[in-house]
């Protein structure tokens, strides 16, 4: 290592002259200490650095060394069930090692170098492999078998491999392109500002189930899409983010906690650790990668964090499994940009934030998608993208939101006034949407029933008129709307109670299948048309509000997954029923 003199010292920012050889996004290490540096700006012979940690101390004529190598990542089995900052140093062996503030220069690989694993070979000597062919299996935690893989730019004809207890470091297999051999071992390191290759993108036709109602039927995310949520305080953003964790059909969880408040944080460590995986029953962190970066940690390591976990993301998508990485919040993220661009002295764009912030948003979003991996086999892999935003004041025309919304596809209208009227998930039907939707037509048409897709547009639009009416009756009073009106709001008040509503700590109620939401919505439009056959037929409005099959309708939703029969025969009960009420006088 040779090294450069530090000759200015701004908060995170370094800047050294005469650092040998220097090349963007370059590690360096940072005054005696060895602080973790990456270079971000060039000029002459100049180099700014950020630092990942606290510059107290530092100082102009201090060393700066170079490593010449990018900033990476490890990836091998031992990431799932980590807690990581964000720049993967392992939050709880440190913390078990120093103490609970991270000491500076503290290193510690992001894998264990002691820990052995059982590999077991997939592939026998003489198979020809190429980059991303598995060439065996670790069971890495109870729930999920990690693949071991050819790296990108390696293959060759297997010479040897073997089973056995091997640390990430230890050779298990020998690969022989004919000039060369390579020696692969269970870990790969990869640059994360660098996305790792794949073979092509797949359009986004198959949804993410995430069992919560008013996203699968009405703001549907696919698999491999991209969402943005906010989350005013007491909004339920966190019971949201939980609830996508453990319920939606991905195999592994990847979170980003991204400087909110240090104790929101602390919350995060502390709560995201104590949930279980209904599907296995196990802790939920056997398929969950966290990485946390408080607010009090330093901005660079911020700024590093959403990289750090789209590319731990990216190496389990490789490996044919379903990723789901939620951010929150990228508005945090976003402020660290600004902070370090503030202090590199850049043009400042809309409220200080740096002119880029739009792209390196989208360069973000843009890592995610349902892929055909690479390797000779066919596999296919996804990371689903979920930012949660968090802007200042509730205001969503602020450049972040702004940014974010160009590029994602789908946004849930977190609003802290459902959540007063205990409205939960208390999603703005109203002002959400999802650019999945016809996609996910096609899907439902063939894989749920082909009702299904014209049911939830008659729905939303029952909800749409009950907001243009609602505007009517605050003005001149409900008498003011006629029969038929008066059943749009009867019709659109059931969709809201009975389906929008949806408890998150009711057992019954937290998840529910594609099959079944259609049913349930079947059941609440079923009563809406036969309300609207009875008025033209000259019932009572009121005889049919007050029919006491609505209350069925009400606990519909905790009728158990599969009992079809139930809502056949609460259709019937709505027909007889309607036929019973008297005729208007
Ligand atoms: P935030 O993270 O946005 O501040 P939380 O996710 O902690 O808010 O939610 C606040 C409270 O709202 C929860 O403690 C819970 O009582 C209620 N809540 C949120 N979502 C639901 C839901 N789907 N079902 C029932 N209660 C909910």
């Amino acid at each position: 290592m040779q090294e450069g003199t530090i000759i200015k010292v701004s908060g995170p920012l370094v800047v050294a002259r005469g650092v040998p050889d220097p090349k963007m996004y370059d590690m360096v290490k940072v005054g005696e200490e060895l602080l973790m540096g990456e270079v971000i700006e060039l000029r002459g012979d100049t180099a700014s650095i950020q630092v990942y940690e606290e510059t107290a101390g530092v100082g102009p004529g201090d060393p700066v060394f170079s490593t010449g190598e990018p900033l990476s990542v490890e990836l091998g089995p031992g990431l799932l069930t980590s807690i990581f900052d964000g720049v993967q140093r392992p939050l709880d062996i440190i913390r078990e090692r120093v103490g609970n503030y991270i000491t500076r220069g503290v290193e510690e690989p992001g894998l264990s170098r002691t820990k052995r694993w059982h590999f077991t070979p997939t592939v026998k000597v003489g198979d020809e492999l190429e980059s991303g062919d598995e060439i065996g299996d670790v069971q890495e935690t109870p729930t999920i078998l990690h693949h071991v893989m050819v790296p990108p730019g390696i293959k060759g004809k297997v010479k040897r491999v073997e089973e056995g207890e091997f640390t990430v470091e230890d050779t298990v297999a020998i690969l022989d392109d004919g000039e060369k051999e390579h020696e692969l071992s269970m870990m790969q390191r990869w640059p994360v500002r660098v996305p790792r290759p794949y073979k092509r993108k797949l359009s986004p036709d198959i949804p993410l189930i995430t069992g919560t109602r008013i996203i699968d039927t009405f703001f549907p995310v696919s698999k491999g899409g991209t969402a943005c949520v906010p989350g005013p305080f007491g909004s339920g953003k966190t019971v949201l983010q939980h609830a996508i964790a453990k319920w939606a059909d991905s195999e592994i969880v990847v979170f980003i906690g991204c400087g909110e408040r240090g104790n929101e944080m602390t919350d995060m460590l502390l709560e995201f650790p104590e949930l279980d995986d209904p599907h296995t029953g196990e802790s939920l962190m056997t398929r969950t990668i966290l990485i946390a970066n408080t607010s009090n940690m330093p901005v660079a390591a911020r700024e590093a964090s959403i990289y750090t976990g789209i590319t731990l993301a990216e190496f389990y998508r490789d490996m044919g499994y379903d990723v789901t990485l939620q951010a929150d919040s990228t508005s945090r993220w976003a402020e660290a940009l600004r902070e370090i661009s503030g202090r590199l002295e850049e043009m400042p764009g809309e409220e200080g934030f740096p002119a880029y912030l739009g792209t390196r948003l989208a360069a973000f979003y843009e890592r995610s998608g349902r892929i055909t991996c690479e390797g000779c086999k066919e596999h296919i892999g996804s990371i689903t993208a979920i930012g949660a935003v968090s802007p200042p004041g509730g205001d969503l025309s602020e450049p972040v939101v702004q940014a974010t919304l160009r590029v994602v596809k789908v946004f849930w209208g977190l609003e802290d006034k459902l959540a007063f009227r205990r409205h939960f998930p208390a999603i703005n039907w109203l002002v959400s949407y999802s650019q999945y939707t016809r996609k996910m037509m096609e899907y439902w048409d063939e894989d749920v029933d082909d009702e299904f897709p014209a049911l939830r547009n008659e729905a939303m639009g029952l909800l749409q008129r009950e907001s243009e009416l609602e505007e009517i009756v605050s003005l001149v009073g409900i008498e003011a709307l006629s029969d038929q009106e008066r059943m749009v709001m009867e019709g659109a008040k059931s969709i809201r109670e009975d389906f929008l509503m949806q408890n998150a700590f009711d057992d019954a109620d937290v998840y529910t299948s594609l099959r079944k939401q259609f049913l349930l919505l079947r059941l609440i439009m079923v009563f809406y048309y036969e309300a609207l056959k009875a008025l033209e037929e000259g019932k009572a409005v009121q005889g049919i509000i007050d029919a006491p099959v609505r209350e069925d309708i009400a606990r519909a939703k905790y009728i158990p997954e599969g009992d079809e029969d139930r809502f056949d025969e609460l259709e019937r009960r709505i027909v007889e029923q309607l036929a019973a009420v008297e005729s208007q006088v």
